[in-house]
């Protein structure tokens, strides 16, 4: 049999704070490599569980697996997502205590597919009624729905989340999942009028025009070409080799019917996601100064036809805008570029509110049936599956959004980790050294500071009449923020980093790195307007969907909406806030290559997310004091074998025995602390040892 010290040469440590060397980067990467190697993608920093994407199917997500997960404790199994999930499952039902379970990394790390196995961990795990079965089989079915209108595939990754997750699990007192609720956040709605090169639109257009059947396509008028469409054809990428649309359509098919939408519903439906299509292939016709008007009547025909409204006064309102000005409606014409965009506001606007209208559907047929009677003792599990970090070569006001969310995520991960460490050596009386880490609050703060941070100058910009344009926009930021020590601008810069800034950019030095952003579309993106004759033509619309999505009120009322950034940084805060509440865990996903390829580990590409993940601070800080804990009970259970005169016929207080049993396996003084209800020890190797003796 292989020695415990040669099993550990060949697959590494299965917890990082038993690492020898463990201030050594190198000596972090080693061994995420040796284990990656081995298939083994999984290793713990203590309770975090750092996850590496194989990018290929293992065969360690059996029902055997899950089994052998159930009901066992952390260190006696080797790491997994599983038994992070069961961990907090057990928390939640033994401390009655709300848990969530918070995956980070960025984009193409595997957080969403994390997210699955833990929701596909409970579904299976957990007892169920009849009654729950439904409940389990509308949350997995949850998944490929959101999924087909909220993924995309990006240079980044084939199945991108476009839109962040907040998922709630409710189980019953007897730990059966009995409901859940999803909170969504942000969709990146660009993406329905725009790709760049290499990307696509949403999957379910794809999945439409490929799966959909003969009769569905004639009645909606698509044709099954995705080429044919102006939306679907920016990126130059209809077919992606790792995506099978037509499958992918039955599968959401048949999941929409699992979560209870009538057929009714997914006909609505269906026509909203063939108007977009033909709203892309209205053009217009003018003189670049001059009046426009539309060319392509067909479209039209079909918009109307599809969306129940009137023909003419849709082609009206596609080639007018109309304000209201001292009580009186004004209406004046477009330009040709102003028509196009006016067109494209509505396709983001129709597109991204059936979204929000489709998660609150899900959230309906999710709902906990006896939600009354149960209110305050129904515990949760909440799973935060978000977009990662993402760094493009050009980067815009989406990335700004979506790393600003990372930068909340990370400072929410410095809080309750380091905090969590603090309180632990409190409760159990041990004294320690706190470790310094780099606290990015300094960038929140920047971004979202009133008055003076990115955001609020973003919005003030938005509001001024006159000539605001994002120029101005950037210029505003040089003045108010420019001496900031994480943001610089092209007229700021010194000559080095003068030649890798572009003039309309501003560079943020955030916690994962610097990136670039062109404010170019900062304005209209903030603004998010839909000209008022448009939307109320919706509001006229046949198609229920869309009279739920566009309410008559919205059109009384005078006052501003909120701008999009606000709005995120609302729900992000809100956000944090029932994160805060709960008690966490953590998955940190890394991707080890930008080739999507399985067994390929690049030093440098991972060298990058071990550090801006705060890895080696997190272990700093778990060593800081000492590298291992456990519960005198667990100690005892797992060694006391190795005491044979003492043992089993001992009776005593757990910490004597605890004390009893160290002292005779030799420990010194400094190399071990008691605490009320855990042994802490200070160096791995006492606990090497301690196994090796185990093994012989
Ligand atoms: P984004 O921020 O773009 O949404 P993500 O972190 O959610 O990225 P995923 O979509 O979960 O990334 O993973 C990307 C791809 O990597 C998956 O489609 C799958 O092919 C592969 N992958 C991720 N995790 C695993 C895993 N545990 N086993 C096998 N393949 C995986
Ligand atoms: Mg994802």
């Amino acid at each position: 049999m292989e020695s415990a010290l040669t099993a550990r040469d060949r697959v590494g440590v299965q917890d990082f704070v038993l690492l020898e060397n463990h201030t050594s980067e190198a000596a972090f990467i080693e061994n995420l490599r040796k284990r990656f190697k081995e298939n083994l993608i999984y290793t713990y920093i203590g309770s975090v569980l750092v996850s590496v994407n194989p990018y290929k199917d293992l065969e360690i997500y059996t029902k055997n697996h899950m089994e052998r997960y159930r009901g066992v404790n952390f260190y006696e199994v080797s790491p997994h997502v599983y038994a992070v999930s069961d961990n907090s499952y057990r928390s939640m039902r033994t401390e009655r205590k709300d848990q969530c379970i918070l995956i980070s990394g960025e984009s193409g790390a595997g957080k969403t597919e994390a997210s699955k196995k833990i929701l596909q961990y409970y579904a299976v795990t957990c007892p169920a009624s009849d009654q729950v079965e439904t409940v389990k089989d509308r949350l997995l079915q949850s998944n490929p729905v959101l999924e087909a209108f909220g993924n995309a595939k990006t240079l980044r990754n084939d199945n991108s989340s476009r839109f962040g997750k907040y998922m709630d699990i409710q189980f019953d007192f007897k730990g059966a999942p009995v409901g859940g609720h999803i909170l969504n956040y942000l969709l990146e709605k660009s993406r329905v009028v725009h790709q760049n090169h290499g990307e696509r639109n949403f999957h379910i257009f794809y999945q439409l025009i490929e799966g959909g059947e003969e009769d569905l396509l004639r009645r909606l008028g698509l044709e099954r070409n995705p080429q044919q469409y102006q939306y679907l054809v920016k990126g130059n990428c209809p077919k992606v080799s790792s995506i099978n649309d037509r499958s992918d359509w039955k599968v959401v098919r048949k999941a929409l019917s699992v979560i209870g939408f009538s057929e009714d519903e997914v006909e609505e439906l269906l026509n909203i996601i063939a108007s977009v299509l033909h709203l892309g292939n209205i053009q217009y016709g003018g003189e670049d100064s001059g009046n426009a008007y539309i060319t392509t009547d067909t479209q039209i025909k079909y918009l109307a036809r599809l969306l129940g409204v009137d023909g003419l006064v849709l082609k009206e309102a596609l080639t007018h805008k109309t304000i209201i000005a001292k009580g009186e409606e004004l209406k004046s014409p477009l330009n040709l570029e102003q028509a196009s965009s006016a067109r494209d506001a509505l396709s983001k606007a129709v597109y991204g509110r059936t979204f929000t209208w489709l998660v609150n559907k899900i959230n309906v047929s999710l709902a906990y049936k006896f939600f009354i009677s149960a209110v305050l003792t129904v515990p949760f599990i909440g799973l935060l599956d978000i977009y990662g970090f993402e760094v493009f070569q050009h980067n815009s006001f989406e990335q700004f959004c979506i790393n600003y969310c990372n930068e909340k995520l990370q400072q929410l991960f410095i809080e309750l980790t380091l905090k969590s460490e603090q309180d632990e050596y409190e409760a159990e009386g041990i004294t320690w050294e706190p470790v310094q880490y780099f606290n990015n609050k300094i960038i929140c703060d920047l971004v979202e500071e009133k008055f003076k941070g990115i955001i609020s100058i973003l919005d003030e910009e938005c509001l001024r009449p006159g000539d605001a344009s994002d120029i101005t926009f950037l210029e505003k930021l040089e003045n108010t923020v420019g001496g900031h020590a994480h943001l610089t601008t092209h007229k700021l810069a010194d000559g080095k980093t003068r030649k890798v800034m572009g003039r309309e950019e501003f560079r943020l030095l955030h916690y994962a790195g610097e990136v670039n952003y062109n404010v170019n579309g900062f304005l209209d993106k903030n603004n998010d307007l839909l000209f008022r004759n448009l939307k109320e033509v919706m509001c006229m619309s046949d198609n229920k969907i869309l009279t739920q999505c566009f309410d008559r009120a919205e059109l009384k009322d005078s006052k501003r909406p909120e701008t999009a950034a606000t709005q995120f940084k609302t729900s992000l805060a809100k956000l944090m806030e029932i994160l805060m509440s709960k008690e966490p865990s953590y998955v940190r996903c890394i991707k080890p290559n930008d080739a999507k390829q399985a067994g390929r580990f690049d030093d440098v590409l991972i060298r990058h997310q071990v550090k801006y993940l705060g890895l080696m601070e997190n272990l700093r800080v778990r060593r800081a004091g000492f590298a291992y804990r456990r519960h005198y009970e667990t100690f005892l259970q797992r060694y006391k074998s190795l005491c044979p005169e003492t043992w089993p016929s001992w009776q005593g207080k757990l910490a004597d025995g605890v004390s009893t049993l160290v002292k005779h396996l030799g420990y010194k003084p400094e190399e071990y602390k008691l605490g009320r209800s855990k042994i802490f020890i200070r160096f791995p190797k006492t606990l090497f040892a301690t196994e090796d003796a185990l093994e012989t």
